[in-house]
Parts: structure tokens; C-alpha cells; sequence
């Protein structure tokens, strides 16, 4: 049976691709170098099986989405990811699934180009805690909290998907054969919006990534820049894929409004500042949808026909 040691030695010392990474794992901690005139960003993600994600899930979608999920909270600030640890709780030893989630971890680790330069390893109920570092220029960061009245609310990508496959994952509905695939992979494969958050910087007023659901986060952005937002059921993007499932009105709505996971990002921009930016997305290629607009009455408002939808009426929850 390997040790403690073992593990950490043979699953979680990847090749080293940083020079900021002055001493990663094998000492009581890290030593790293933050560039001058930044601004360390750091944030924690923990997954509990059974919580977070059902038991079977495969090791590589674990350590996938652990690491993906911390990365879209650096897209969302605007940040540069450099540095993750890993706080991993093991039932056992299962070697086999240790080199599918260590393979995994590495592999979109090295995709980001963020080092995992420490961390902890115990035993108990399978547990997985990312902590991220990255940086931005000193003041640059991105915050929920700057949202202008006038300014425009932006989604990027598709809204739905990965609520749509967790529907189906629960029994809730059935998903056509040529959606299925993409469904999953949203669920399970979300990708960060990292390059988006970067180009952020210099346009939006305010960021959020979308873990809790469009109307949640969007509510988050709303209350800690004291304003309110108005945005149109018509404009939020939705997926080929999701429309073959779905036609039915009372069906999309809640799961385009209130379904978590779809790791996108929120954001709003200033007016005058929207033609410069779709250029500079289209020079990109990354997709992106104006939904609404920030105003001064409080809360979010979701118009349909020009009607307000019911947000009570879907159950939607303050957390
Ligand atoms: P200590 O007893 O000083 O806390 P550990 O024996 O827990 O140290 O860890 C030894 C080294 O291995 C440390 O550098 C630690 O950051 C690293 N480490 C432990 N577990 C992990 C893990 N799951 N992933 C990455 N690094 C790890
Ligand atoms: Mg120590």
C-alpha cells in the first residue's frame, strides 16, 4: 500500500512550467513571486462527493471540473491564474483512479498554465479543495460591485446547458441522441472564461461567473453595486442543442433563469463602450450576448413579451 508520501510523490508533483514558482511541493510551503505592481487574487472551490457531484463520477470529470470551476472564479476578476493547491480527502487508495484524476488535473493544469505547488493529502469521504491564486495590475481587478445605471449586462456563451443535463442526469427528462453528448460535456467539461475575464479588464464595470444561476448571480452583481437590472428572456443565448430538447416556455424559463453551472460569465459595460468591444470579441472569436440593462430600481427583472416573468412563481430562492 503507498504512503501518504507515495501519493504525493508519484499522483500530484507535475513538471514545473512557471519561473514565478520559486519553491513548489516538498517543503512546509510554497514560495512564489508575485509580478511587481500586481495584486494577488485567490480563491477556494471545495467538491464533496455526493454533494457536489455524484459518487460514480469519473475521476478525470472530478479533477476537471474542480480546477475549471476555480479558474472561472479568476475569469471572473479579471485574473491572470498562476498558482493552484489541492487539499484532496481520499476513501482509499485506488491507484487507478488516482492516476485518472492526477492525468486529468495535469493536463488542464498545463492547458491554463497554472502550477499546482502544494497541498494536503488525508484520508475519510472523498473530498477535493482547490485553492487558486493568479494576479492582476494593481486596481485592474474586476469586482461585483461597480455596475453603472445605463450600463449594458452581457452573458457570454449559452445559458441552460448544464442545467438541462442535470435535469436528465436526475430523471427529469430525456435528451435527444444528438444533444446528448454536448449537454453532458457542459456539465461536466465547463470551460472557463478565462481569455474573456482578461479583456474584461479594460471594459466591464462589473463581473460575475454564473455558478448559482443567470438571475442569482446576477442579483449579486445588482445588490453590492446598488442598483437594478432589467434583461429580456429573447436575448439570453441558448444552445441548438437545448432548444431540441425543449420548446416549451414553462420548461426553459426556470432552467435558463435559475440553473447553476454553467460557469459563463456576467457582465456589464458601459454604453459608449460597447462597439469597441464587439470588435475586439469578434477579432477573438468568443461569443457574447447583450440581455438587458442596469437601472436604478432595485432588484432584477426579467421581461417576456413584454411581460415581467414571475420570478416567485419559479421557485427562485434568495440564497
Ligand atoms: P506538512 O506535514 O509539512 O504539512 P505534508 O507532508 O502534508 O507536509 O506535504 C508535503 C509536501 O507535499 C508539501 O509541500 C505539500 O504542499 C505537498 N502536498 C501534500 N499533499 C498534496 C497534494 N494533494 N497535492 C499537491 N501537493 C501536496
Ligand atoms: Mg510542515
Amino acid at each position: 500500500m503507498p504512503s501518504e508520501f507515495d501519493i504525493i510523490r508519484q499522483y500530484f508533483i507535475f513538471e514545473n512550467t512557471r519561473a514565478d514558482v520559486v519553491l513548489g511541493i516538498g517543503d512546509d510551503a510554497a514560495i512564489l513571486n508575485v509580478p511587481e505592481n500586481h495584486e494577488l487574487i485567490q480563491s477556494v472551490d471545495t467538491l464533496v462527493a455526493g454533494v457536489h457531484f455524484p459518487i460514480e463520477t469519473p475521476a478525470e470529470d472530478i479533477a476537471y471540473k474542480a480546477l475549471a470551476v476555480n479558474l472561472s472564479d479568476m475569469a471572473a476578476m479579471g485574473a491572470e491564474p498562476a498558482w493552484l493547491t489541492l487539499a484532496i480527502t481520499l476513501p482509499n487508495d485506488d491507484e487507478v483512479w488516482l492516476k485518472k484524476f492526477s492525468e486529468s488535473l495535469s493536463s488542464i493544469a498545463k492547458k491554463y498554465n497554472v502550477q499546482l505547488v502544494g497541498g494536503d493529502t488525508t484520508h475519510g469521504p472523498l473530498c477535493i479543495s482547490i485553492t487558486i491564486n493568479g494576479f492582476v495590475e494593481k486596481g485592474k481587478a474586476l469586482t461585483r460591485s461597480n455596475a453603472q445605471v445605463g450600463d449594458r449586462v452581457y452573458v457570454s456563451g449559452t445559458i441552460g446547458d448544464a442545467a438541462l443535463a442535470l435535469a436528465a442526469w436526475q430523471g427529469e427528462c430525456l435528451l435527444t441522441d444528438s444533444s446528448v453528448e454536448h449537454l453532458n460535456r457542459r456539465l461536466n467539461r465547463p470551460i472557463p472564461q478565462v481569455e474573456l475575464g482578461l479583456l474584461l479588464r479594460e471594459y466591464a464595470s462589473a463581473c460575475i461567473d454564473i455558478s448559482d444561476g443567470l438571475l442569482a448571480d446576477l442579483e449579486h452583481i445588482t445588490i453590492a453595486s446598488n442598483v437594478g437590472a432589467k434583461i429580456n428572456f429573447k436575448d439570453i443565448p441558448l444552445s441548438n442543442e437545448f432548444h431540441s430538447n425543449l420548446t416549451d416556455e414553462e420548461l426553459i424559463i426556470p432552467l435558463v433563469l435559475s440553473g447553476g453551472d454553467d460557469y459563463e460569465l456576467c457582465f456589464t459595460l458601459p454604453k459608449e463602450k460597447q462597439c469597441d468591444f464587439n470588435s475586439r470579441i469578434l477579432e477573438l472569436g468568443i461569443s457574447v450576448s447583450c440581455i438587458g440593462e442596469i437601472e436604478s430600481k432595485s432588484g432584477v427583472r426579467c421581461l417576456l413579451n413584454n411581460k415581467e416573468v414571475n420570478i416567485q412563481e419559479l421557485g427562485f430562492q434568495h440564497f
